[in-house]
């Protein structure tokens, strides 16, 4: 775990880039720092491994403060990848990928075998790749070899500074995905910095929001959605937030038209055709039933966004999705609810959709 706490920093020309900075990021998540330029971002990325240094306040990586550290270890279990990835020129992919595990003294078999494991991992036949010089990749698998040479020596934590910001979008689109792929394969704990909310949104675990200095909220994407603090947040997010980005609690039907009580189920008292989700006087989901007959059927979480819930609802014939919030039942979804959702958040102009 890193932990911000009560952190300011102020440089030598008196530029106060932060104010009272309080920040948790757990092991095994990914947080991504966001706002507008200045807001302090970069300070706070390169305060993790020491680069920069706070005026004042603490940071702790597993409860120990990093001053503890001796700077050497502490730089060595941090993988840094930067914007620029700055491939050594000279060296071929497998000796770049290489210099951390070379630095920790890890034999030479070792080295080469995780080089061809993570080759692998991103995508990059080995065979073809490891003998080449960086001038002969693309973009896009320059920056690919950024992000495994971070990982190289098996690091707890990466720091990604606006990793995909010189790529195109297609490059740059892709190694989202690889990212996210990664990361729920190798479960480090990454703060990755970018001004691009789009970008914010779709990889991280969290997404933590700064202005002037100062954190105005830390939330999962959804919930930064669902729950912006203040009108900053709402104006951050703003146009970028699609209908498909929804969660579904906003869109279910919450009038009980596919809801039966447990006791009425009991006593038959329903009409029988059709599917019902049931519940119990606690409003707590207890299962379904369909012409009568007590099914199985699938149910989804109320904060997940509508495009994931759309790829359930294609997985099955099920006609109703029950929305459950912590087995709570707070309303039904139905191709008609999403229907009428998409087209009242679609414009219209004299009859041409804009
Ligand atoms: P961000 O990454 O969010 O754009 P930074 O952390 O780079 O923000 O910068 C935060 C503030 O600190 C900005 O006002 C910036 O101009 C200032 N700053 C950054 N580095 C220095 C420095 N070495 N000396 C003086 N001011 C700096």
């Amino acid at each position: 775990m890193i932990e911000f706490k009560n952190v300011r920093k102020v440089y030598p020309d008196g530029t106060e880039a932060l104010k009272d900075f309080s920040l948790k990021v757990e092991n095994g998540e990914l947080m991504t720092l966001i706002g507008p330029s200045g807001c302090g971002k970069t300070t706070t990325m390169k305060m993790i491994n020491r680069l920069i240094e706070p005026t004042s306040g603490s940071i702790y990586i597993n409860d120990k403060e990093i001053s503890d550290y001796n700077i050497h270890e502490l730089r060595w279990n941090i993988g840094y990848v930067l914007q620029d990835i700055a491939l050594f020129p000279h060296m071929s992919i497998a000796e770049n990928i290489a210099v951390v595990p070379e630095m920790k003294k890890w034999r030479r078999k070792k080295i080469r075998d995780r080089g061809i494991e993570l080759l692998e991992m991103v995508g990059l036949d080995p065979s073809t790749y490891q003998r080449r010089m960086p001038s002969e990749l693309s973009g896009g698998q320059q920056q690919r070899i950024g992000v495994i040479r971070a990982l190289a020596a098996d690091p707890d934590i990466i720091l990604m500074d606006e990793p995909f910001s010189a790529l195109d979008p297609i490059s740059r689109e892709q190694l989202q995905k690889d990212i996210r792929v990664l990361q729920k394969e190798i479960k480090k704990t990454i703060v990755f910095v970018t001004h691009d909310m789009d970008e914010a949104m779709a990889i991280g675990d969290k997404v933590c929001l700064m202005k002037e200095g100062q954190v105005v909220q830390v939330d999962t994407p959804q919930q930064l959605i669902l729950n912006p603090k203040t009108q900053f947040v709402r104006d951050f997010i703003g146009e970028r937030k699609s209908p498909w980005q929804t969660a579904v609690d906003v869109i279910a039907d919450q009038s009980q038209s596919h809801v039966i009580f447990l006791s009425d189920y009991e006593q038959g008292l329903y009409n029988q055709s059709g599917m019902y989700a049931i519940k119990d006087e606690h409003n707590m989901y207890v299962g379904a039933v369909n012409d009568g007959n007590k099914v199985d059927i699938k149910t989804i979480d109320n904060d997940i966004p509508l495009f994931q819930a759309t790829e359930v609802i294609q997985s099955d014939e099920q006609v109703i999705l029950p929305v459950l919030k912590e087995q709570k039942l707070v309303g039904i979804l139905t191709n008609k609810d999403i229907i009428a959702f998409l087209r009242s958040k679609t414009k219209v102009e004299n009859g041409v959709v804009q």
